[in-house]
């Protein structure tokens, strides 16, 4: 099974798709992550997005096509696999429709989170994130026991540099004018389902798995 987790930034995605393919024991892949990743190593791909990223901007289509080539045909994606903040323009849908027809490994669903975008900056705002395990914290919604550390690993929260509003405005322009369309491409294709994901994070999650079921997921 391979999913697609649509949706602005904020929206949720990186929560939901962790607890889901957690669930269905198949890899999540988070672009996002991979380019923090290679920013903090250092690498030709690290240093050619970390501006573009600080700037709340679109790393190249080239670049992102490559990765998601490279890493859903490692070993542990062979069942499948939940792809997190890719695609995110048209040019990335189709050319992952390209390489899903020459594998014969289509595409199955794409959940679609919808999410208020005033709630979306609140989100984002006051989001902080572990500098070590990259676990997920808010300052209002969902406070670390100890203020400042992760729970899960002790290891300091960080304000991701693209969670400041000036670039969480040019983040949410960029993706309704890039990666909102796609939600038409994938409703064109009949593969797409939309969950309202304000309120409670299980809740979301046992949503999403119940229209995943529902389609013999
Ligand atoms: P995320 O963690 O998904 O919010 O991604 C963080 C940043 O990584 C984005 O704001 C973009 O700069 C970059 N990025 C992640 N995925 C993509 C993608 N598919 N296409 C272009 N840029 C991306």
């Amino acid at each position: 099974m391979r999913i697609i987790f649509l949706g602005a930034p904020g929206s949720g995605k990186g929560t939901q798709s962790k607890k889901v393919a957690e669930q269905l024991k198949i890899p999540q892949l988070s672009t996002g992550d991979i380019l923090r990743a290679a920013v903090k190593k250092g690498t030709e791909v690290g240093k050619k997005a970390q501006t573009i990223m600080e700037a709340g901007g679109l790393v190249s289509d080239e670049i992102m096509i490559n990765i998601i080539k490279n890493r859903t045909a490692e070993f542990d994606c062979s069942d499948g696999y939940i792809l997190d903040g890719f695609p995110r323009t048209l040019k990335q849908a189709q050319k992952l429709d390209e390489m899903a027809k020459s594998s014969g490994k289509k595409i199955n669903k794409v959940i679609s989170l919808e999410v208020d975008q005033s709630i979306l900056v609140a989100r984002l705002t006051g989001r902080r994130v572990c500098s070590a395990c990259g676990s997920e914290y808010h300052i209002l919604f969902k406070k670390p026991e100890n203020e400042g550390f992760c729970d899960l690993d002790g290891k300091e929260l960080i304000h991701r540099s693209d969670d400041y509003e000036d670039r969480i405005v040019t983040r949410l322009e960029n993706y309704n004018r890039q990666t909102a369309p796609l939600i038409e491409y994938y409703s064109q294709k009949s593969i797409l389902h939309n969950i309202d994901a304000t309120g409670d994070i299980n809740d979301i999650k046992n949503n999403v798995l119940s229209v995943l079921r529902s389609r013999g997921i």
